[in-house]
């Protein structure tokens, strides 16, 4: 796979995907929904040693996830632009939307349908879960 880049919307925090992706998806959970805005989060799988922030310093929010492990919000702290989120997890979901050219990527899968708004199409083609997917 090629290198991926993508950051935030002012230019202050760039990052590199050099590892191949373990997926895209669209995770409808309510946290996921504060941090896009509304919808559901689209992020691309990146493995935790295939990524890596090459500019500025992104402010972090911690907060307790559904299984009580802490999960991370990454943004840039000048503009908000949502980047990342890190936790146990052995990849760092990365907002599709902050990639340089998010068209490159389309989710396979919908996950957290159950949180999911019921005016939010879900394209009925594609596998969902009501939570997280089986591992
Ligand atoms: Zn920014």
């Amino acid at each position: 796979m090629s290198k991926l880049e993508g950051g935030c919307q002012c230019g202050a925090v760039r990052y590199e995907i050099t590892g191949a992706l373990m997926g895209v998806g669209a995770c409808h959970c309510r946290d996921c929904q504060y941090a896009s805005g509304g919808g559901p989060n689209y992020v691309a799988l990146a493995p935790r040693d295939g990524f890596a922030f090459t500019k500025g310093e992104p402010r972090r929010y911690d907060r307790a996830g559904g299984s009580g492990e802490t999960v991370s919000r990454v943004f840039c702290a000048d503009c908000g632009t949502p980047l990342i989120s890190q936790g146990a997890l052995p990849f760092h979901p990365v907002k599709v939307g902050s990639l340089d050219d998010p068209s490159a990527l389309s989710p396979m899968v919908h996950i957290w349908t159950s949180s999911a708004q019921p005016w939010h199409p879900i394209d009925p083609a594609l596998p969902a879960f009501p939570e997280n997917p089986p591992s």
